[in-house]
């Protein structure tokens, strides 16, 4: 059977969903074909047991551009974490928070040893231009983080205990090798505004996006054939363009293109009867990952108390997918982390994301082409940054490009 659409969306990621969302926009009907048995891609939320467990630790940043324009923030709830972290060390933990939002912090942040004025200076020199009109920064010069960072001379205690743990969990690298472009887009979003979870979980973005979208769900694109063909597990769907927007590689397979290779994250979740810290800060590991393979750490629900059943607690431990994957040594660096018992938390599920994020190596190359000719196109966050405003971002302008080529631009 050959069922017609005008467009045809491979993927009901952020990316298919905003596409297929910008081209309803220009009266252009798209169905949306997704493999899964829920909208969202990478972003996802599984209730298990009465817990809201992301598909994976990860946060919306109402500073995005992206995020800002296509998306109800206020309708998402948005629950947000505190402005800074708390390090591990030898010899205790410090608190390194943003005194304008937590001024009570303000005498624990000067304490902790991180606020030199030298390597204060250094690393303001360094993010100096992510401060600045984004076209800039894009045209200015590009390398690695980690030599970017050396070559600032940002090496000090601030750089290796704080920063490079931080970092390590949101570009899900350890090896200082994305390019600094991109490091300073995300840290732009970062300094703009606070990041958060919505109320109920990042399955809300998703399942806003998908609002009023055609999307069939348990239905896998298997070939993609020239003339606009999709064959799928459920028939074969016949469009005026086809938008293969699935992760970089899913498209590679699918399209026989040159696309990045992605980097894994892991997430643990766990359920305390007791919560370990009522502080809605991130921490992280200032020891080195000689320390355990954990890179970030938080309270969901002191953050967002929805994540978690009446009187129970939700924390979430990522690590890299290179890490260990050994439950013993994630509980044992816990307990130093939180400074408690981890004995008694329960395990609630392990989200294994081998596939979390593009690699994005300098030069940051933000804007791939997504008209491969022939009312073929693609999109997802490969095509422009492995972010939430990426993959956006990404929909939107090639729904743009689709409209283009069908002849209604408007
Ligand atoms: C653990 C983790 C943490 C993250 N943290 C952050 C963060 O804090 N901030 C941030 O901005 N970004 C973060 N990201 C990245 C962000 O989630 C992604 O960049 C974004 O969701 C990518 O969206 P996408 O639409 O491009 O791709 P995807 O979400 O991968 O969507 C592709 C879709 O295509 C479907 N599909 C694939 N093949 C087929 C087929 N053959 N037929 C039909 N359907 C198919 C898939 O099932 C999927 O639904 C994180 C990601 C992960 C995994």
């Amino acid at each position: 059977m050959v069922d017609e659409a005008d467009v045809v969306v491979v993927g009901a990621g952020l990316a298919g969903l905003q596409c297929a969302r910008s081209l309803r926009d220009r009266g252009i009907h798209a169905v949306v074909v997704e493999s899964g048995d829920r909208p969202g891609g990478r972003v996802r939320t599984d209730l298990v047991d009465g817990f809201r467990c992301d598909r994976g630790f990860q946060l919306l940043n109402p500073a995005y551009p992206a995020v800002h324009r296509h998306v109800d923030v206020a309708a998402l709830d948005l629950r947000r974490f505190g402005r800074g972290v708390v390090v591990a060390r030898e010899g205790g933990q410090a608190v390194v928070a943003d005194p304008l939002r937590h001024p009570t912090l303000l005498a624990a942040t000067l304490r902790s040893g991180y606020v030199r004025p030298t390597e204060l200076a250094r690393l303001g020199a360094w993010l100096a231009p992510a401060l600045g009109p984004v076209p800039r920064l894009l045209a200015g010069p590009d390398r690695s983080r980690a030599e970017s960072l050396d070559a600032g001379r940002v090496t000090g205690h601030l750089r290796r205990e704080v920063l490079e743990p931080f970092l390590a969990g949101v570009l899900a690298e350890d090896d200082g090798s994305t390019s600094v472009t991109f490091v300073r887009l995300l840290l732009r979003s970062f300094v703009r505004a606070t990041p958060g979870v919505p109320a109920l979980g990042m399955q809300a973005l998703a399942d806003q996006l998908a609002e009023g979208v055609d999307v069939r769900l348990c239905t896998r694109a298997t070939e993609v054939r020239p003339g606009s063909e999709v064959v799928t597990d459920a028939g074969t769907l016949r469009a005026r363009a086809v938008v293969v927007a699935t992760d970089a590689v899913d498209a590679g397979d699918l399209l026989a293109i040159a696309t990045p290779s992605m980097k894994g994250l892991r997430t643990w979740w766990f359920a305390a009867d007791h919560s370990p810290a009522q502080a809605t800060f991130l921490r992280v590991d200032g020891r080195g990952p000689q320390a355990g393979p954990v890179v970030n750490t938080a309270v969901l629900t002191a953050v967002a108390p929805g994540y978690a059943p009446r009187g129970q607690h939700l924390v979430q431990a990522t690590t890299l997918m290179t890490g260990a994957r050994d439950e013993h040594a994630v509980r044992r660096q816990l307990a130093e982390l939180w400074s408690v018992d981890t004995g008694p938390w329960g395990l609630v599920t392990v989200h294994d994301v081998d596939r979390a994020l593009p690699r994005q190596p300098a030069p940051l190359d933000v804007r791939r082409p997504v008209d491969l000719g022939g009312g073929l196109f693609v999109a997802g966050d490969h095509r422009d940054t492995g972010s939430i405003q990426g993959a956006l971002v990404s929909g939107a302008r090639t729904a743009h490009a689709v409209a283009v080529a069908l002849g209604r631009p408007a």
